[in-house]
């Protein structure tokens, strides 16, 4: 005990575009049970020896169909066991008054980090820059940082259908890090399987750049990141479950402890990061 899963997708399955609801199994009966039951997740989460999980949430309503649904969902989720479920919410790039919403996300509904997808909202996470689309974005990452709520960022890529890959290049964090260094950035995937390089460098330049190592087939880690054991004290570690290609929660835990890393390196990546990163409600 002690772990956390730093990334699990449950959202309501009514409303998502049919591509990618195939690509979730379609909703499998388990998954159904667990999306109605969160005791029938908690008890999943037992099963794992896994204290705490982040309830990924985020906002595609044309890639995915994920609406504005979805933040009640992950509040209402969650409120089953605020000690162990961290509901994340999303946000769109061009919101009208960021300010406003994430402070009611944050302090009306209890959302406790946000998760943006560039590949499914279709921005660059540097786009405030002078000329660029989305200037809310600052504000966005201002409201953040000045609530120290942490911002989830996928990096890497997706292959949902219309996902555009361009934008999970996790090079264009580097701005964001630069220009709001109070920020709690975490890199969904580290940039698997393409730009891992450049998410190893971000986390290793930026004290609050996390590596998150979720969607990554754990057995394949030491071929990805060899070097994994130094940066222990940057990565925290998530399963992704139930995305594409990840059956079982449980089994992906006992694949990362059977990975043979030191003891010490296990538990700063499962049990003590993640609580430095989504702090004890
Ligand atoms: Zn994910």
């Amino acid at each position: 005990m002690g772990a956390t899963d730093c990334h699990v997708h449950l959202s309501p399955l009514d409303g998502m575009r049919p591509g990618p609801l195939a690509m979730l199994g379609a909703g499998t009966p388990e998954l159904r049970r667990v999306i109605e039951h969160p005791k029938a997740f908690l008890e999943m989460l037992d099963r794992a020896g896994v204290e705490r999980a982040v309830i990924i949430n985020y906002l595609s309503p044309k890639v995915i169909g994920y609406t504005e649904r979805v933040n009640e969902f992950s509040a209402r989720y969650a409120r089953a066991d605020p000690a162990r479920l961290i509901p994340s919410g999303g946000i769109e790039a061009d919101h009208p008054d960021p300010k406003r919403e994430i402070t009611r996300l944050v302090r009306e509904m209890g959302i406790r980090a946000i998760k943006l997808h560039p590949p499914h909202q279709l921005f660059y996470p540097n786009d405030y820059l002078e000329g660029r689309p989305h200037p809310r974005l600052r504000e966005i990452y201002a409201t953040a940082e000045e609530l120290h709520i942490p911002v989830i960022f996928h990096t890497g890529t997706s292959v949902f259908p219309q996902a555009r890959n361009r934008f999970g290049d996790p090079l264009h964090l580097d701005d964001v890090a630069v220009d709001f260094p109070q920020l709690t950035i975490v890199l969904a995937h580290a940039g698997r399987p393409i730009w891992m390089q450049q998410a190893l460098f971000l986390a290793r330049r930026f004290p609050n750049v996390w590596l998150e190592l979720s969607g990554i087939p754990p057995g394949r880690l030491p071929s990805y990141l060899p070097r994994l054991a130094e940066f222990a004290s940057k990565a925290i570690f998530g399963t992704d479950w139930p995305g594409p290609g990840v059956r079982d929660l449980g089994a992906n835990f006992e694949a990362f402890r059977a990975l043979g890393l030191p003891t010490d390196v296990q538990r700063a990546i499962l049990e003590e990061n993640p609580k430095k990163v989504f702090r004890p409600a």
